[in-house]
């Protein structure tokens, strides 16, 4: 049994306490939180400088794409971007693994304790059959030719089942409203079951996709034209979230949202990657439209990312953003947490698992903090 205190106790399911104290056992439970070390008679409290938060929420990534870290410093747009990623299965799968154990050691050292993690592939299973953090497992289904949409969801299905096979969360989830046909959504939905808690999808990352959607012209229209993708993509829908009427998801994560504004905003979860925007596009979403209450971070993957850290992203949203640090911290854990159904993580509660970051160096911003794993 520990008990654990510092400056202030951010439990972000009540106000922040000055000089909290948490009582945690073995198992990382918390136990009690006192107000007060008065409360705490004959007991040897660790006291440390700084913050106590909640572990991290890494709400998006894509942790099987580790090994192609530094391909690049950055790039001219998503096409660029795109093909950096085709050279995905150019390397040994040795080598794959390696980059994968060496991305989860960081997020680990990071006081990151669940992710949400796209994967097209089962390289990542061994690593996550370790239990060191919850995934929450999206399986990513893309296809834009109707004739092909079967083959897609057997795909995806073979993968999802690998993964629940291994006591995994695993959901079946569209890539993009413009890489998925009308016909492959409805698939997607007929396959969707109890275990399936939420869905995520990559949304509005570039202007293109906006002008697919709205005007039915642009980059990508010739692309998709080019490869002979079925028009329904674009011509059945008027907007990036059209096909939430043909998926009708109870929950879903809209990632990236980098050209999102007011008007197309929905009653759901969104999850920002700012690194990552800059990296891919080099702008940043308009935070003043995103509410603090179901706002998420991601990091997205070593491939447009130089680190998986989500302190780094909050400070980077401090610094375009006008959220507190409160509400830097719930988008940092509990808004992930209940965007991916992970109940036991998120905020400072009696009988949670969430870990415990100590966070400091943060009282005039983010931008020199650090964070230690303290649990
Ligand atoms: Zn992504």
């Amino acid at each position: 049994m520990r008990f654990i205190s510092a400056d202030y106790l951010y439990t972000l399911d009540s106000k922040p306490i000055k000089n909290g104290v948490l009582q945690i056992n073995n198992f990382g439970e918390i136990i009690n939180i006192f107000e007060n070390k008065t409360d705490i008679i004959g007991q040897n409290i660790e006291f440390f400088n700084g913050l106590l938060c909640p572990g991290f929420i890494n709400a998006h990534c894509h942790l099987e794409l580790s090994h192609l870290h530094n391909i690049s410093n950055s790039v001219n747009g998503f096409s660029e971007f795109l093909a950096i990623v085709k050279k995905r299965d150019k390397y040994s799968k040795d080598f794959i693994a390696q980059a994968i154990r060496g991305a989860e050691d960081q997020m680990i050292k990071n006081g990151i304790v669940a992710v949400g993690d796209i994967c097209n592939t089962i390289d990542t299973l061994e690593v996550k059959k370790n239990k060191k953090l919850h995934y929450y497992n999206f399986i990513e289904s893309f296809e834009v030719k109707n004739e092909r949409s079967n083959d897609a969801i057997l795909k995806a299905l073979l993968i999802r089942d690998v993964f629940r096979n291994n006591d995994l969360k695993a959901t079946i989830t569209p890539h993009s409203a413009y890489s998925v046909t009308p016909d492959l959504m409805q698939l997607i939905a007929n396959v969707s079951d109890k275990f399936d808690y939420t869905f995520s999808i990559h949304n509005q990352e570039t202007k293109e996709e906006n002008i697919l959607f709205n005007e039915k012209k642009g980059e990508f229209l010739y692309w998709l034209q080019s490869i002979n993708a079925s028009p329904e993509i674009w011509n059945n829908r008027s907007s990036s979230s059209s096909f939430l009427n043909e998926l009708q998801p109870k929950r879903i994560v809209f990632v990236h949202n980098t050209y999102t504004t007011f008007v197309d905003l929905k009653d759901k979860y969104y999850c920002t990657c700012p690194y990552a925007n800059l990296f891919i596009e080099n702008k940043l979403p308009d935070y003043s439209i995103f509410s603090s209450d179901n706002l998420c971070v991601g990091t997205d993957s070593l491939a447009s990312n130089s680190q998986l850290s989500i302190i780094k992203e909050l400070a980077l949203i401090e610094q375009n953003s006008d959220y507190s640090l409160e509400e830097l911290l719930k988008i940092g854990c509990k808004n992930g947490a209940n965007a991916l159904g992970f109940s036991m993580c998120g905020t400072f509660e009696v009988g949670k698992t969430p870990g415990v970051n100590l966070i400091t160096g943060f009282e005039n911003s983010l931008a020199n903090s650090s964070v230690e794993k303290i649990v």
